[in-house]
């Protein structure tokens, strides 16, 4: 899975105001993302992608939590023609103040440790959740009847002459199809 990796950045401080135990802040707006791709697939934000975030000081760390919502745009995977899906993402995440050494041996993509600046981005952890949420396979319809695998005609626009080849007459002829496979390593085998 690889992301990409020029994000928008959501730059937010959090020190000195969150240093305290029970300090807490929300936070809400715009991430200006629009686009993203996951392996070969592109992503695109046709509209904006909006926050609603709670940090929160547990104690040795500020807790990031919230959602993240955003209109998706991408290929249809049967027909190719635009296809549109709504996100609605759980974002989470964890900045160590003042790490001990052990803490630091943890710190990896789970703990971001926040530097002396007391600034942290917050976009990682924005995408994350938007990525999660991506489903694997978009459709612009469920019912998208997808492309002639001979033609290319997009079948959900007209009906091409040579669909009715490809398409198996009743559901038995696919038992046909079988009994001849078998039929044939049947006499492989004699
Ligand atoms: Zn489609
Ligand atoms: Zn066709």
């Amino acid at each position: 899975m690889t992301i990409k990796h020029d994000l928008p950045s959501l730059k937010q401080r959090l020190l000195p105001q969150l240093a305290e135990l029970g300090s807490s802040a929300h936070l809400s707006g715009v991430w200006p993302l629009q686009s993203y791709s996951l392996g070969a697939m592109n992503f695109m934000i046709p509209g904006e992608v909006t926050y609603d975030l709670q940090l929160s000081n547990t104690g040795g760390g500020v807790l990031l939590s919230g959602t993240v919502s955003a209109q998706v745009q991408t290929e249809c995977a049967r027909c190719l023609e635009p296809a549109l899906f709504d996100v609605e993402g759980e974002v989470e995440g964890y900045y160590l103040i003042n790490p001990s050494h052990e803490e630091l041996d943890l710190a990896d993509d789970e703990f971001v440790i926040v530097d002396d600046s007391g600034e942290v981005d917050l976009a990682p952890a924005l995408l994350a959740a938007i990525i999660f949420e991506t489903p694997q396979v978009v459709l612009c319809d469920e019912d998208c009847r997808g492309l002639c695998p001979i033609c290319g005609a997009n079948l959900n626009e007209q009906q091409c002459g040579c669909q009715q080849d490809v398409l198996p007459d009743s559901p038995f002829s696919v038992l046909k199809d079988l009994r001849d496979l078998k039929n044939l390593k049947d006499s492989d085998i004699s």
